[in-house]
């Protein structure tokens, strides 16, 4: 059994990066069992769908969706809407048929910040990746790899081979800096073999990491000349850095200097209320806040907006002009921290129930120890100030979207009552919260994130959108998502049945398919619930 401290440490809650890396107990995902998917095919034909491509392109169809293996052949539209489909021209010879009429189709979701779970929330990664392919999730960017870097890179090689049931893998491994005081947000190592202490060791770790084939990394607190270096060798070496530029690090170095020297992804939004200063240089900090309470950390960044300068004002224009110049990309997860405005909705959520591990339940509960357990004492006043912090963040956002800059969902679930899956649908919600239009939600949830996931390769993305040629991930949905996105959750979307003035459940993704390998989501989340309950026997 691990103690209270190694848990905390495991979440990076210690000063000091143990000694001795972690063991590994997580369990890795059991080999896909006969029934766990079906396919790919040599040609799997969707009927009758109306697509919704992730482009920003309105929906059309009906059409036919050709996929070959796993990869998309054709689309071809076959009719007009309430008019019987004539069969001349239909494409033939299906080796599977799915009869789609009346349902919709987009591509995959990418989740650009999704932790595989692990020891702190005892969660096996079956129950991650089965709760992320029910919502239609089929590709992930993990930023830290906080399994440790073999781990998470067997994972993603099995999830390539598909001898696991699990959405495509992107690891991103934690830089830490040797001896720093708060370096570690995962209490996680790069698995590197010697110090990250000067610019030359993080040249040398990139290396090391290209050559591992490793997709990029994950950064929390680095000292402004580890950074600068961490940043230029992985760009010349096509790897991409997320940055989660923790308090410790922002008075040195913020969000616009991060994204002029080269970082890929600004993860959540700390150091963006810093680029925006124009009255202060630090953060309006309380003599008595200490970053090692969480509760001051929070409370204090609920109040921390406010204090950068106002929405229109000429600091505002002139930060996002020089983000926009960078093409620089925002991976937000509104829904991280939304227990911070409304902690009963996101403590109470209907699914915790049926679909939450008692063991990620109890790592949710209030504790100092636990990373993202803040609730010692939250208060009516931090609820209203957390709402007044989305209003100024959500502006941001829309506004840089609305002058083409790039922001994509991430969900960064498994943390603060956020449950896999599930909350990744939230942020499609928040997104719309925040001003997106439901095709511009879509176009953040799919093209953004593999968009987003290519850029340091510098190669096109392979999915994210629907279009002959790109791989076979998507999503089937019986009920419209643009009209309402809650009809995506696993539970579903409750409403009255018309015809006989009762409530009916609808919803919950129908079918998700990775790589031309079509999982039946209903029985994966059977699989899930049957994994909870399993775990509440006594
Ligand atoms: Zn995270």
């Amino acid at each position: 059994m691990r103690s209270r401290l190694a848990l905390a440490i495991l979440a990076g809650l210690a000063f000091a990066r143990p000694a001795v890396a972690q063991t590994r107990t997580v369990e890795h995902a059991p080999d896909r069992r006969p029934g766990e998917g079906e396919g790919p095919y040599a040609k799997l034909i969707i009927r009758g769908v109306t697509v919704i491509d992730g482009t920003g392109a309105p929906p059309f169809g009906p059409a036919d969706v050709v996929i070959e293996n796993n990869r998309i052949a054709s689309i071809s539209t076959v009719g007009y809407p309430k008019v019987p489909i004539s069969p001349a021209g239909r494409p033939q010879g299906a080796t599977r048929e799915i009869d789609a009429t009346g349902m919709y189709l987009l591509p995959g979701f990418v989740d650009t910040h999704a932790h595989m779970g692990g020891a702190p929330q005892g969660t096996p990664a079956e129950y991650v990746f089965k709760l992320w392919l029910a919502h239609g999730v089929t590709t992930i960017r993990d930023p830290g790899c906080m399994n440790g870097v073999e781990w998470c890179l067997q994972e993603r090689a099995r999830s390539a081979a598909n001898t696991i049931v699990a959405p495509r893998i992107y690891a991103y491994i934690a830089a830490v800096q040797s001896a720093a005081p708060t370096g570690g947000l995962d209490g996680d190592d790069a698995g590197f073999p010697g110090p990250l202490a000067t610019p030359d060791d993080f040249r040398k770790l990139v290396t090391w990491s290209a050559q591992k084939r490793i997709d990029g990394f994950k950064v929390l607190a680095l000292d402004p000349a580890l950074m600068t270096a961490l940043l230029d060798e992985a760009k010349k070496q096509h790897l991409g850095v997320a940055a989660h530029l923790s308090q410790m690090m922002v008075a040195r170095f913020n969000a616009i200097q991060a994204a002029e020297s080269g970082l890929t992804t600004l993860e959540h939004w700390y150091g963006l209320p810093e680029s925006l200063f124009d009255d202060r240089t630090i953060q309006d900090y309380p003599a008595d806040y200490n970053y090692q309470d969480e509760s001051h950390r929070f409370g204090q960044a609920g109040r921390l907006w406010k204090q950068a300068a106002e929405p229109g004002s000429k600091k505002w224009n002139e930060v996002m002009d020089r983000f926009l110049k960078q093409d620089f990309v925002f991976s937000p997860t509104l829904t991280i921290y939304e227990a911070s405005r409304d902690l009963m909705r996101a403590r109470t959520a209907e699914w915790h129930e049926q679909y939450t591990l008692p063991s990620l339940w109890k790592f949710y509960q209030p504790n100092r120890v636990a990373h993202g357990s803040y609730w010692f004492d939250w208060t009516t006043q931090d609820e209203i100030e957390w709402k007044h912090n989305y209003r100024l963040w959500m502006r941001f956002l829309n506004e840089y979207k609305n002058r083409g800059g790039k922001v994509c969902t991430g969900s960064d679930s498994g943390f603060i009552f956020k449950l896999y899956g599930f909350d990744y649908i939230r942020e499609l919600e928040l997104f719309q919260e925040a001003g997106f239009h439901p095709l511009e939600v879509v176009r953040a949830a799919t093209l953004c994130g593999a968009e987003v996931i290519a850029k340091p390769t510098g190669k096109a993305p392979e999915f994210g959108m629907i279009r002959a040629g790109m791989l076979a991930d998507l999503v089937i949905v019986p009920e419209n998502p643009l009209h309402n996105f809650k009809v995506l959750y696993g539970t579903g979307h409750l409403k009255v049945d018309d015809a006989t003035n009762t409530p009916v459940r609808v919803g919950g993704v129908k079918y998700t398919i990775k790589d031309g390998i079509v999982y039946d989501a209903k029985r994966l989340l059977a699989d899930v619930a049957a994994m909870v309950e399993k775990a509440k026997q006594p």
